[in-house]
């Protein structure tokens, strides 16, 4: 990947964070009667994810948080952009599109049927 490319995903991908991390901050402020407020527990447990972020602001955007410091980690480690599940490169524009992307096209797409198929399972 281009090094311009990476810059550009990674303030894409800070962006993000900001937003959802000021989200909980606003969140953290309504529900801090017990002395700490999520986001001083976010910055100690920086990388952990839990269930008080989970509550707090849904479990959609809790993955993407979770999904958006595992991508930075990777870029510091220097294999951001690489799918967790056969090892290839995720394209440029996927990762535009998605930038805490951790599969390529191909793999997401199975994985989801795979998901789609067990909740199914469960549901019957
Ligand atoms: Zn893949």
């Amino acid at each position: 990947m281009k090094k311009r490319d990476l810059e550009r995903l990674k303030r894409k991908l800070l962006k993000k964070r900001e937003e959802i991390l000021s989200k909980l901050e606003e969140l953290g402020r309504e529900t801090s009667e017990e002395g700490e407020t999520l986001i001083e527990y976010y910055d100690k447990a920086a990388f952990q994810f839990n269930r008080e972020y989970k509550i707090a602001l849904g479990e959609k955007e809790a993955e993407i948080l979770k999904d958006i410091e595992d991508a930075l980690r990777k870029m510091d480690e220097g294999t951001y952009g690489i799918c967790e599940e056969c090892g290839k490169s995720i394209s440029v524009k996927r990762l535009t599109a998605v930038p805490w992307a951790r599969y390529c096209v191909e793999c997401a797409e199975r994985l989801e049927e795979e998901r789609e198929a067990e909740a199914s399972e469960e549901y019957y």
